[in-house]
């Protein structure tokens, strides 16, 4: 059995050591939630005057949360907020910081998927992790480390979470409780690295939240919507859990069933149904060849991106949720931007997404692959940039007048 004041000194001693301000992941989950509240303890029991580095308490919002998560999570950083900046550092409020950030419009899922065709996200193709979790949260980081020159991520990652887990984190111990993250100039620490499942609920039932916070509906949320584990606060590829525990967003159609979903509305939440059926029809046509543009014999992928028709569909679907609803789920901003991404692909001008291209090599083989500027199959990796950007256009051509603007057959040629 651990004692939790062990942590709690480590932590003010660690936080006394140096000068780089502190960013630490808030998911809402019970992992972060354990952390963050043994660092607003051990950092009480310091005198004032010694508080006098950065807090910054980093929350990333996917747009395509869990409601039920959103209005949970809002709540508890708005009372951090005021909790932080009025009695923990009263004394210079301006060094607490509670932190939101989005993806970029370009990178939001609904842009993505239905902007530009990219399918729901499956475990071989997980295009949406990187843009809409590391991506935002990364910026975040870096710019602190522009600002500060350094920075220390507090995560509350554990060992216990899963063999992979145990693995990566094993993988960076250099024996120092900061250890580097892959991000320049930042340093990872993770307090209750050592806890299991039961130490973490043990400790979140017997210290009351610093923040008035409610840790026993936190257990009780968990016993409703948690089959599995949580989705812990991302900031790497390799995190395992994101898409395969349902603590994440409503959208996730990497796992075939949403077992999250499906327990909170067994337990009261039935308005949820709509969302659960939606997301399993994003689920079931993945599987259906006739929602792709069809790709070439040439080419080593299947398929390319999901139809322009599958698309209306799927935005006429989630519109029609919305409004039956009376809930955001698409943001205004992204709205319009799917509709001028939409209506400039049924034109001919797409300039971004997924599309089909075919490379004549200058020894005359030709090569067809889907492509896209940033994402996996890019011609850049093909080709490599250096040839990519002696590529010719030679010919764009639509493969028929029933599919979209994405079934274009792009020949280049590249230069010697
Ligand atoms: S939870 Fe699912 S949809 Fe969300 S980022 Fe992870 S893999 Fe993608």
């Amino acid at each position: 059995m651990f004692d939790y004041k062990d942590i709690l000194s480590e932590i003010k001693k660690i936080y006394l050591s140096n000068n780089i301000p502190w960013v630490i992941g808030f998911s809402g989950g019970k992992d972060s939630t354990a952390t963050l509240q043994m660092v607003f303890y051990a950092l009480s029991d310091l005198p004032k005057k010694k508080l006098n580095k950065e807090i910054h308490v980093l929350s990333n919002d996917t747009l395509v949360e869990n409601p039920v998560i959103v209005d949970y999570v809002n709540k508890q950083l708005e009372a951090i907020k005021t909790i932080g900046k009025t009695k923990l550092f009263s004394h210079n409020p301006e060094l607490f910081n509670v932190v939101k950030v989005t993806p970029k419009l370009e990178d939001t899922f609904w842009v993505n998927l239905i902007g530009k065709g990219y399918p729901s996200p499956n475990r071989w193709f997980r295009w949406c992790t990187e843009r809409i979790k590391i991506n935002p949260t990364s910026n975040y980081i870096l710019d602190t480390v522009s600002k500060k020159g350094k920075a220390i991520i507090v995560l509350g990652s554990r060992k216990a979470e899963s063999t992979n887990r145990a693995v990566s984190m094993n993988k960076y111990n250099n024996g120092n409780r900061l250890r580097k993250h892959k991000l320049p100039n930042s340093f990872v620490y993770t307090p209750i690295e050592d806890l299991n499942n039961n130490e973490v609920w043990s400790y979140l039932l017997q210290a009351p939240s610093p923040w008035n916070g409610t840790n026993r509906g936190l257990l009780k949320f968990y016993r409703n919507a948690c089959s599995g584990g949580e989705c812990p606060f991302v900031i790497e590829t390799g995190t395992q859990s994101c898409g395969s525990s349902r603590f994440g967003c409503w959208v996730c159609t990497v796992v075939e069933r949403d077992k999250s979903m499906e327990n909170l509305i067994d337990n009261g939440e039935e308005w949820m149904g709509d969302l659960l059926q939606f997301r399993n029809w994003l689920y079931k046509i993945r599987q259906q060849d006739n929602q792709y543009v069809p790709q070439n014999i040439e080419s080593k992928a299947k398929f390319g991106s999901f139809l322009l028709k599958t698309r209306r569909q799927i935005l006429n679907k989630l519109l029609g949720i919305q409004k039956n609803l009376a809930i955001k789920l698409i943001t205004d901003e992204e709205l319009y931007y799917v509709y001028k991404l939409l209506e400039s692909e049924s034109k001919g001008e797409v300039s971004g997404g997924l599309k089909k291209f075919t490379y004549k090599f200058p020894k005359r083989r030709t090569v067809s692959i889907i492509a896209d500027y940033d994402v996996l199959l890019t011609p850049r990796k093909r080709l490599g940039p250096m040839f990519f950007d002696k590529a010719k256009l030679i010919e764009s051509r639509k493969v028929s007048p029933d599919y979209s603007q994405s079934s274009r057959t792009m020949y280049y040629e590249v230069e010697k």
